[in-house]
């Protein structure tokens, strides 16, 4: 049974992964600190033979008893209100915490693949952007610690590529979206939803003609096995490329949940990208990958998934 490492295991992206890779008969060794991610996304494999879990901070040593095949790494806070609140955190998971988790490859002869960011690219002057683009990224901009910290990562990643040796992969994911996600991260597409869900006017950051371009998880879950198992090094893009701005989408939200709410527009945050599409050209040819859920029937689930929580979530602060 080939044996694999997930990290950020309670998180969004990374329960969607840890139920994957179990069902695909793996080992999977789940970690997490929790600092964004809750047990309840995980709590359903815990009895599992194949699934063990392991409370840590990959920014400490890393320590995984016996043989292991892959990692997958995914722990970071990944919204612009979490990286804003915790930067020193979301600074070191990705330049200490991999520097640890490569190690741990090395030693075990692992294959690890990153979970990079269409954020390397920051506010791109080219569009659509394609893996070849070096990307605009403002370092001391309170959104460069997460987009600089991810570029660090690929960096670190290579480095142990070219210089031990080490098998990696580099999924560079544009905004994802689905079940699991916390209503409360700031993150447009639950604040849109809750909102909504509340009763409430839909705060539209800027004038909404930013753009973005939403991913549905089980595609980007599958482009991420893929790349995983594919032979390819160089960085991928994972991401749907169809793009929307953000007054027609929360234009969408509105008509999806027909609450009749309002929009109402709020300032842009500072350095918040004006465009973003990915070109996935690279990986339809080296991952014979592309989406296959609409916008339309990934977001009629992830309403879905939001109306049926709880009704104490719902009006729940954050942190
Ligand atoms: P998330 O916040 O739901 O999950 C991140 C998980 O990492 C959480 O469970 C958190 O507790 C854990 N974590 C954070 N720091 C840790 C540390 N030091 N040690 C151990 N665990 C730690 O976010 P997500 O949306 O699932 O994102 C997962 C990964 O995918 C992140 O690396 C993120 O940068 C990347 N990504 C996500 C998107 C997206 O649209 N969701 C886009 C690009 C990249
Ligand atoms: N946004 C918005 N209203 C909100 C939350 C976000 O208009 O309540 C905008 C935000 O300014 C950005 C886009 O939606 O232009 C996507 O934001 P998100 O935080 O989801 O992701 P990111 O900026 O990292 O792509």
């Amino acid at each position: 049974m080939d044996r694999i490492l997930i990290t950020g295991a309670a998180g969004f992206i990374g329960s969607h992964l840890c139920d994957r890779f179990v069902n695909k008969g793996f080992h999977v060794t789940g970690m997490d600190n929790l600092i964004t991610g809750d047990m309840r996304n995980i709590e359903h494999l815990l009895p599992l033979e194949n699934f063990e879990f392991q409370h840590h901070d990959v920014t400490e040593f890393v320590h995984v008893p016996g043989k292991l095949d892959y990692i997958l790494h995914f722990a970071s806070p990944a919204s612009p209100i979490d990286y804003l609140k915790i930067p020193i955190q979301t600074l070191k998971v990705s330049s200490l915490g991999i520097h640890n988790l490569l190690g741990l490859a090395k030693d075990k002869k692992a294959r690890i693949l990153i979970a990079s960011t269409s954020e390397v690219y920051g506010d791109p002057l080219v569009h659509p952007q394609s893996e070849e683009y070096y990307g605009n990224v403002n370092t001391i901009s309170p959104r460069g610690v997460y987009d600089e910290a991810k570029r660090f990562q690929e960096s670190m990643t290579m480095a142990y590529h070219r210089f031990h040796g080490v098998e990696t992969r580099i999924a560079r994911i544009f905004n994802t979206y689905g079940p699991r996600m916390r209503l409360n991260d700031g993150r447009v597409i639950p604040a849109f939803i809750g909102q909504a869900l509340r009763g409430e006017d839909l705060t539209v950051f800027g004038d909404g003609s930013q753009t973005r371009s939403f991913c549905y998880i089980d595609d980007q879950v599958e482009g991420i096995y893929r790349l995983l198992l594919s032979d390819y090094t160089g960085p991928v893009n994972i991401g749907n490329p169809e793009e929307i701005s953000i007054k027609e989408f929360a234009e969408e939200v509105i008509k999806l949940t027909g609450t009749g709410q309002k929009i109402v527009y709020r300032p842009l945050p500072q350095d918040d990208p004006m465009q973003r599409q990915p070109d996935i050209s690279r990986a339809k040819k080296v991952l014979g990958w592309e989406p296959q859920v609409s916008r339309s029937e990934g977001m009629q689930k992830t309403y879905a998934y939001f109306k049926n929580l709880p009704p104490g979530e719902l009006n729940k602060k954050e942190h």
